[in-house]
């Protein structure tokens, strides 16, 4: 892989996949920026920008910089519950920031640099497919993720941009944890029986931005498919 002349944006760069990706993309060679909410452990080489996903004008000048990667990244996993406790407000915050806070990012930066040349990798799950009990708000910002993936596929491919859906596997991140807090056995719905290492889909994140993958673009690309069951 060779992204020495690219530019690089990740969400949420700063611990889970997303620092996974930042380091793979930083590998390569790309100049890369990732957002965080706090100053944390820094990615040395790479550029901090403190940045909440939810705070529009800051993503706007942000990502008017035009980036030549775009890894939306970023994503909560609440509210956990059946629809009938779900609180309005967790789940227009779960739909703000796995959803419409990527539209935000894609077309700020297709404004700042246009489709030819930008790669856009969009974190989905397997939940964009199937239903889980008790994630109403996550498998529906997920499945609106994916299809806002085909949506600029079917309405930019054609003019040079490529982006894909990449629903990771199950990894171990933060975000198992809550899974796991929640009475949900991760292990136990993979075939590997273990938990993916962030570095694994942090280097498939990269990979599909390098030229090696120039003639994919438009799929969901997923790794370590789960059943996913509640224990
Ligand atoms: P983590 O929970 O470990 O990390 C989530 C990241 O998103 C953190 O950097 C967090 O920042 C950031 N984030 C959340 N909300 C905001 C916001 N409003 N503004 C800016 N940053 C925000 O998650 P993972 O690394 O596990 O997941 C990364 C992506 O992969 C997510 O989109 C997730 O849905 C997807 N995914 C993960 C799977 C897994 O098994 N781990 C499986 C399938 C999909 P902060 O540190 O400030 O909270």
């Amino acid at each position: 892989m060779n992204l020495s002349n690219k530019t690089a944006l990740v969400t949420g760069g700063n611990r889970g996949i997303g620092r996974a990706a930042a380091l793979a993309l930083l590998g390569a060679g790309a100049r890369v920026s990732y957002t965080t909410r706090r100053a944390g452990e820094p990615i040395a080489g790479a550029t901090e920008h403190i940045c909440d996903m939810l705070d529009a004008p800051g993503m706007d000048a942000l990502l008017g910089q035009g980036f030549d990667i775009l890894v939306n990244n970023a994503g909560v996993i609440g509210p956990i519950g059946r629809l009938d406790q779900v609180d309005p407000n967790a789940w227009a915050k779960n739909i703000a920031t796995n959803l419409t806070a990527a539209f935000r990012a894609v077309q700020t930066a297709l404004r700042a640099r246009g489709p030819r040349g930008l790669t856009v990798v969009n974190l989905s799950s397997g939940a964009a497919r199937r239903p889980l009990e008790g994630w109403s708000a996550y498998c529906a910002g997920k499945a609106g993720l994916a299809m806002l993936t085909r949506s600029l596929h079917e309405e930019f491919g054609g003019q040079g941009l490529r982006v894909f859906g990449f629903a990771p596997g199950v990894v171990d991140t933060g975000m198992q944890g809550e899974i796991r807090a929640s009475g949900i056995n991760p292990v136990s719905q993979v075939p590997q029986g273990d938990l993916a290492n962030p570095a694994e889909p942090g280097q498939a994140i990269a990979w599909l931005c390098s030229a090696a993958a120039d003639q994919y673009c438009g799929q969901e690309v997923d790794i370590r498919d789960a059943a996913f069951r509640q224990a």
